[in-house]
């Protein structure tokens, strides 16, 4: 360089360069990389990278393959992938096979629905070609979901997922029953299920939601027939009834009993002539409801006294046994209407309704049913499948069940047997498909039994208790909601009176109606599965079904029908550990992790379990971690039709995936989540915080080559080295927390590293070093190597959660050595101990602090500009001063100030701080302040700071 040309200053100013663009444009780029990695075929390329390393296996609950994927879905899959990805770079091979639940209600009600705008109905179809159209729908429907999931940079099997109506997976699901069989658990037994009459099928238990109902609670009265002296001798000769209290009238002419609990204590009560059994504590609240005066308590005695007396039924010429049962309660519904699920049972048990007696209909409930056994009643069901009462009853044949309710009631107000009735609102069970409200309904179905023993085993139930203690569950109450679960489960009906899924692989004799439940069969039948799938059920006689010459065991007949029945949808995805986990050779049962939304404590959760106990006696799953649901910021569900919903796609069209992927990190999922524009808003700002933190690293590493310039740490300036400490705090953070799948903890953590500890701190205070000082200075290049750090280990952190930006910000690296992010492995902290080093530094922050308020307050006050332009004077004793002294010749770039004055206070504690204007002029080229501006006839508009600089650029 010359000294004759004039010299211009701005070029010698070292200004961040990086093709890392300021602005994001993620909804562009992100496709771009998504081509890129898939030409680099990204997932297998892992695979073998990843090649005998200890497996982490996250088995893919599969999502309903029916209608497009919403906040919750994508939210869902986001989370999966940051385990499978973090666990990745953990060190592990975490294979990821997606999959997708394709059988059952949802699709085929969707399928009639298409037929009916078609004005076609189902029955005009074969079932083969309606299975068909099933098939089609669910494969449209993944194809149009794995687009989605892939577009959220999602890596995984995505062109070999699995699916439960693949025909390998159908036949699992027929040999996974066998297994069931085999263990002496599958029974067929009349049992009342709920029942959808809109859809005449059985519901499972995961199937049935709970809304408010408003329905007639009626109070009725059952004339005893026993001889009330037997009861206490003060009821000899009166005329005595049972008060019972309902809210499903229609059950009425199905009551064949009433239960009383045999602890509780009952009172007999005149009214007139008549005499009224209730329970002690409820004789104020039904005499005054059913307007029977002030009630005279006659006799009191316990339930137990009842045990087996006779009422005659309200008005139909038989009995109604009186029953001992620990299930009544005194407040209210107390029969499986009221759930199985304790929480729901809570719910409902509010306000003191009922009387202590409890109308007992076994066809009808599930504790009446369980009583109703005990006692030897018939289970009786004059309900058909479409909710009519058959014409058996009396009255009311016919008659479709909710209508009848209204018409029951008005029958027994004429009878004069009806003591009150009101409305009455609960929570009351409802179809999840079509909404209405289902009832309980014996009919005959294949069931799993919970708690049967054979050959000295445990039964289903005690194995499934005690292996949910040795799961992991996370949080740590799913341990509870699942034991409360499978104590209150009854028995798992599995069979479903529908098309689309695999058929029960049952034949009964055309002769003898002997129906064979045989594992070597339903084996036989599995292997033709396998070639032809599930519709050879349909396609096949049951002859070519079964095994060639097979002959009924009861009467030598060799003719048979088919079970028309499909396995329960539960069934089929419950199977999934073994149909997935033990075929694929990259897999491996058990699976470590199941993540899933808390619904699946009653879905896969359990059904998973079940399958896992019968084909290996253990669950599939050493942890179970549950996430929240996705809510509005007001916290209310999100429906399209509300406009509080988030639609995944368009913010991806907006925004990019990469703020679905940030959202579903920035909150701890393990509570509810919640969405809204203004959220996903704030999201946005703060992943542009996180982009403008790797940009300065990145920009500041401009010409940097780290073998050539890299400055040991031991020859590093100390606020470098302080850097580095921070970073290796923050490494620790972010491992422990992906250690526990606390992503939100891993954002928590990394935000404020980039936004305290680098943007405010750290970059602000070597801005000036790194623009300013000659390239290839010492003190510039030792910046630079914690910068690539830093970079570099902020792009390995994000990168399972960012998984765009992260591979974006490794492709500008100077020194990225994998091809992707997501081939290179999380950053190890040391352990070494930096507590010293940080804490000093803490405790100059403090006064950093301090000093730039009192700038803030000079520079609003007028009495400087920028903060270059002010001299601090600071004034200290004891330990503080000793600190600032030690650091005497940092604090100008500490508090980015033109000059610090140091002096002795004898004030005591504390630093006192003036500013003031700074000496000097102006440098041309730093905009320091210094006296010594014009000292050098070369360069006679910079500081002496500046000079030495220009003359090493000189030499360079
Ligand atoms: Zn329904
Ligand atoms: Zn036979
Ligand atoms: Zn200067």
């Amino acid at each position: 360089m010359s000294t004759e040309t004039p010299l211009d200053l701005k070029k010698t100013i070292n200004l961040p360069k990086t093709s890392f663009a300021q602005k994001a444009n993620l909804a562009q780029s992100e496709p771009v990389r998504l081509e890129k990695w898939n030409k680099l075929d990204l997932y297998h390329l892992i695979r073998r990278t990843c090649e005998g390393r200890p497996k982490f296996i996250l088995h893919d609950g599969p999502p309903y393959a029916n209608a497009d994927i919403h906040l919750g879905t994508a939210m869902n899959k986001v989370l999966k992938d940051f385990v499978v990805k973090s666990r990745t770079m953990m060190g592990y091979d975490s294979p990821y096979v997606p999959g997708y639940d394709c059988h059952g209600l949802p699709i085929e009600t969707h399928v009639e629905k298409g037929l009916e705008k078609k004005g076609k109905k189902k029955t005009d179809l074969s079932v083969e070609t309606f299975r068909r159209i099933c098939r089609e729908h669910a494969e449209n429907a993944l194809k149009s979901q794995t687009r989605d999931f892939k577009r959220l940079g999602i890596l995984g099997e995505w062109d070999n997922p699995y699916l439960t109506m693949s025909n390998h997976y159908e036949a699992e699901t027929a040999r996974m029953f066998a297994r069931f069989i085999e263990r002496g658990w599958v029974y067929k037994g009349l049992r009342p299920v709920y029942w959808c009459i809109r859809d005449q099928t059985a519901l499972a238990e995961a199937e049935v939601e709970y809304h408010q109902h408003t329905s007639p609670s009626v109070y009725v009265k059952f004339p005893l027939q026993s001889d009330p002296a037997l009861i206490d001798p003060a009821l000899a000769g009166r005329k005595v009834f049972v008060v019972i209290w309902t809210t499903t009238p229609w059950t009425l002419p199905a009551n064949l009993g009433i239960a009383v609990h045999p602890d509780f204590e009952y009172a007999a009560f005149e009214n007139g002539d008549e005499v009224f059994i209730v329970a002690s504590e409820l004789v104020e609240a039904v005499s005054a409801k059913c307007g029977l005066g002030e009630p005279k308590v006659i006799a009191r005695f316990p339930g137990s006294k009842l045990d087996r007396l006779e009422c005659r039924h309200a008005w139909l010429d038989r009995p109604s046994l009186l029953m001992l049962g620990d299930h009544v309660t005194l407040g209210g519904e107390s029969d499986a209407e009221t759930e199985l699920d304790v929480s729901e049972a809570q719910k409902k048990t509010d306000g003191k309704a009922g009387t202590g007696c409890v109308h007992t209909a076994p066809g009808h409930g599930h504790d009446d049913f369980v009583i109703g056994k005990r006692y030897g009643l018939e289970i009786y069901c004059p309900v058909d499948n479409a909710g009519r009462f058959t014409p058996e009853v009396e009255h009311f044949a016919g008659q479709r069940v909710f209508d009848a309710n209204d018409v029951i009631v008005e029958f027994m107000r004429e009878r004069g047997v009806l003591l009150f009735s009101e409305k009455y609102d609960h929570r009351y069970p409802h179809c999840w498909r079509c909404k209405n409200p289902v009832i309980f309904r014996a009919t005959p179905q294949w069931f799993i039994a919970m708690d049967q023993v054979e050959n000295e085993q445990r039964s289903l139930r005690a194995t499934a208790i005690a292996e949910t203690e040795r799961v992991k569950w996370i949080p740590g109450w799913g341990v509870d909601r699942m034991r409360n679960m499978l104590k209150g489960r009854p028995d798992w009906c599995v069979s479903r009176q529908r098309v689309w899924g695999v058929n029960i692989p049952v034949f009964y004799c055309a002769r003898c109606t002997e129906a064979v439940a045989d594992p070597a069969v339903i084996d036989h039948v599995a292997d033709i599965f396998e070639k032809e799938s599930g519709d050879a059920w349909y396609t096949r006689d049951a002859r070519d079904l079964l095994p060639e010459d097979f002959t009924c065991k009861s009467c030598g007949a060799q003719e048979w029908a088919k079970e028309s029945d499909i396995l329960d949808v539960w069934f089929d995805s419950g199977t999934s550990s073994v149909a997935v986990l033990e075929n694929r050779p990259e897999l491996r049962w058990p699976a470590d992790v199941y993540l899933e939304g808390g619904d699946q404590f009653r879905g896969w959760f359990n059904s998973s379990l079940m399958v896992g106990i019968a084909a290996h006696d253990r669950a599939p799953y050493d942890t179970v971690i549950t996430h929240g649901w996705t809510l509005d910021a007001q916290g209310r569900a999100m429906h399209k039709s509300a406009g509080n919903s988030i639609e995944p796609d368009k913010v991806i069209k907006q925004s990019g995936a990469e703020i679905i992927r940030l959202w579903s990190a920035s909150t701890n999922y393990f509570d509810d989540m919640r969405g809204s524009d203004e959220i996903f808003q704030r999201v946005i700002d703060g992943y542009r915080k996180l982009r403008n933190t790797a940009r300065f690293a990145l920009g500041n590493l401009d010409g940097f080559d780290p073998k050539r310039d890299s400055v040991p740490v031991s020859e590093m300036e100390e606020i470098d080295r302080w850097a580095l400490a921070e970073l290796n705090r923050v490494t620790k953070e972010v491992w422990a927390a992906y250690e526990g799948f606390e992503f939100h903890n891993v954002y928590r953590a990394l935000f404020s590293f980039a936004t305290v500890t680098l943007s405010a701190r750290y970059f602000d205070i070597i801005k000036d070093r790194l623009y300013t000082f000659a390239p290839r200075n010492k003190a510039r290049r030792s910046a630079q190597t914690v910068l690539l750090q830093i970079g570099d280990a902020l792009a390995r952190m994000l990168g399972p959660i960012l998984v765009f930006t992260a591979d974006e910000i490794w492709e500008n690296l100077p020194d990225r050595k994998e091809e992707s992010i997501h081939l290179a492995l999380l950053p190890t902290a040391s352990d070494e101990n930096h507590d010293a080093l940080l804490g000093e530094w803490e405790r100059l922050y403090a006064i950093r602090d301090e000093v730039l308020r009192a700038l803030e307050d000079a520079r609003v006050a007028k009495h400087i500009g920028s903060s270059l332009e002010a001299k601090v004077i600071l004034k200290a004793s004891g330990s503080a001063l000793e600190l600032l002294q030690k650091h005497l010749k940092d604090l100008r770039y500490l508090f980015i100030v033109s000059q610090v004055e140091l002096g002795n206070s004898d004030a005591g504690a504390g630093v006192s701080i003036t500013i003031t204007g700074a000496d000097g002029t102006k440098c041309e080229r730093c905009w320091n302040y210094s006296t010594r501006v014009g000292e050098s006839a070369t360069f006679p508009t910079v500081c002496e700071r500046c000079v030495l600089a220009l003359q090493e650029i000189e030499q360079e």
